[in-house]
């Protein structure tokens, strides 16, 4: 077994105590290698359940806080996280295996997420009682914004803490308490941050910890004391927590795939599109829902397009995560890796032209895959049109700004888009008819906390970060009264 440096195989907190899972164990594999680093314990359905009441009880206290203490922690939390960087870049690194650069950023998410809800705790923006404007002056009205309650964060592997601090930080701005339930996959950077959450000084049942996998993530769904569920990750596993929320209109939000457009317009800078598809398709190896895996090139450009796409993309490097020439991470897990290659193999099948990649990378024994580019992907409506989360492009040709909308537009999913051109007035007015929440002009992706993230159709339902991550934790309730008593 590889050597961890973290007490991360405790993965239950319950009340600010670690305890071991009484539930199955999983191994928790270091995807460069395949190697084993932990053995981990999952949540027992008894565990789950008291995470749930943890939450429950501290709640009373939690919610009566006042919001400045609550950024004082938030803020605390920030700068413990900053002061652990380091061991939570390793971390990262160790389970899954991103480049350096990848978990460096991962763990500058975390902070900026933090300090921004800190940020709004300070003002009061959004969370302190507001009079609304009546047409009668008899009567005046007054906002509040009170905590849902109880919340169950679910998240995936391909973020780590990143993920996580998109929920939990608007969640305790907001005043909730919470059941977090990390990916079986990635336990421990999640773990480890955790400690450094603890560290900050979280009073007891603030937050819970369960690990586990579905079993776990449906305990915490089903409890009755869990008001709101705030889930990241598949399309099947969303539409699954939806139906389980319904009987007690249990609040969901939901964050899901997507089949995103990277759009070449025909005066964009041909070296800065390249750039952006390079990044938009193979950063953590295209296990992101934001992936820009479908890129339309204006055709005056195209066969430059491709010759150089292939030639970056042939030129990343897989290696151990340490080597600072590493620039491509792993596929985060076998049965992953072998997914993704069925949807390769599916494509050649189908007829699209396999131009690099389509191959996994024996390298350090792990599960890497090539990077892979495809053109005439219109033989293959699956390498197209679903979501495979890992680095996989198909490449097309377009003949108008017209055709570009409606070709990104084509998709049951609306997360995002890149446009490249070398006029923003035109970028801008293509990026206005493309049904996606989130629109990159010559910009790679970046995710800032002051932005809303979230998508149309079926990439799920409601928006993380900015005041809407924070309104997604909290109800309105509306106080009207009679100024005067002589209008009674
Ligand atoms: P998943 O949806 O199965 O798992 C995500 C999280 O939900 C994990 O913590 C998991 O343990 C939990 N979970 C699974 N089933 C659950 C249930 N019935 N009730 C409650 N929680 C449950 O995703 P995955 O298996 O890790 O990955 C499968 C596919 O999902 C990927 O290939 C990719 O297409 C997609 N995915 C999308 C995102 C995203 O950011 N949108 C992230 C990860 C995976």
């Amino acid at each position: 077994m590889e050597k961890t440096s973290s007490s991360q195989h405790r993965g239950v907190l319950i009340d600010n105590t670690w305890m071991t899972g009484a539930g199955e164990s999983f191994d928790v594999s270091n995807p460069v290698t395949g190697g084993l680093i932990a053995l981990v314990k999952s949540a027992s359905t008894e565990q789950v359940d008291a995470a749930a009441r943890a939450a429950q009880r501290a709640f009373s206290d939690w919610r009566q806080t006042a919001p400045v203490e609550r950024g004082a922690l938030l803020r605390r939390i920030a700068e413990q996280v900053e002061g652990q960087r380091a061991r939570l870049v390793a971390l990262q690194q160790l389970n899954s295996g991103k480049p350096g650069i990848e978990a460096g950023l991962d763990v500058s998410d975390v902070v900026a997420t933090f300090n921004y809800y800190a940020d709004l705790c300070e003002s009061g923006d959004g969370l302190l009682p507001q009079s609304v404007a009546l047409p009668d002056d008899g009567f005046c009205a007054t906002l509040e914004r009170v905590p849902v309650g109880v919340v169950g964060l679910i998240v995936p592997w391909n973020f780590p803490m990143v993920t996580t601090s998109w929920k939990l930080a608007p969640a305790l701005a907001a005043g909730c308490t919470v059941v977090l339930k990390p990916s079986e996959l990635t336990p421990l950077a999640e773990i480890a941050l955790m400690e450094v959450i603890l560290e900050a000084g979280l009073p007891a049942g603030v937050v819970n910890l369960v690990y586990g996998a579905a079993a776990v993530g449906q305990a915490v769904v089903q409890h009755k004391a869990v008001a709101k569920v705030s889930f990241t990750g598949s399309n099947a596993t969303g539409q699954r927590i939806l139906q389980s929320c319904a009987p007690r209109m249990q609040r969901v939000s939901l964050e899901l795939g997507g089949k995103s457009s990277l759009l070449v317009l025909d005066d964009a800078d041909l070296d800065k599109s390249i750039e952006l598809a390079v990044a938009g398709a193979f950063f953590n190896a295209g296990q992101m829902c934001s992936a820009t895996s479908r890129v339309s090139v204006a055709r005056s450009l195209y066969a430059r397009f491709i010759d150089g796409f292939v030639a970056v993309a042939k030129g990343l490097r897989h290696s151990d995560p340490l080597d600072e020439d590493t620039t491509l991470g792993p596929i985060i897990s076998h049965k992953q890796q072998q997914m993704v290659m069925s949807r390769i193999q599916s494509g050649v099948t189908d007829g699209a032209r396999l131009l690099t990649g389509g191959a996994a990378i024996a390298g350090l024994g792990g599960y890497a895959i090539a990077p892979t580019i495809f053109t005439h992907a219109e033989h293959s409506p699956a390498l197209w049109q679903d979501e495979i989360f890992g680095p996989v492009a198909c490449v097309r040709s377009i003949d108008s700004d017209e055709e570009a909308i409606a070709v990104a537009n084509d998709s049951d999913y609306g997360l995002v888009a890149t446009i490249v051109s070398g006029d923003v007035e035109r970028a801008r007015h293509v990026a206005g008819a493309l049904d996606v929440g989130t629109v990159w002009i010559n910009t790679p992706q970046l995710i800032f906390p002051q932005t809303g993230w979230g998508g149309f159709k079926h990439s799920g339902l409601g928006r993380e970060l900015g005041p809407w991550g924070l309104q997604a934790f909290q109800e309105l309730r509306h106080t009207v009264l009679k100024t005067t008593m002589e209008s009674l």
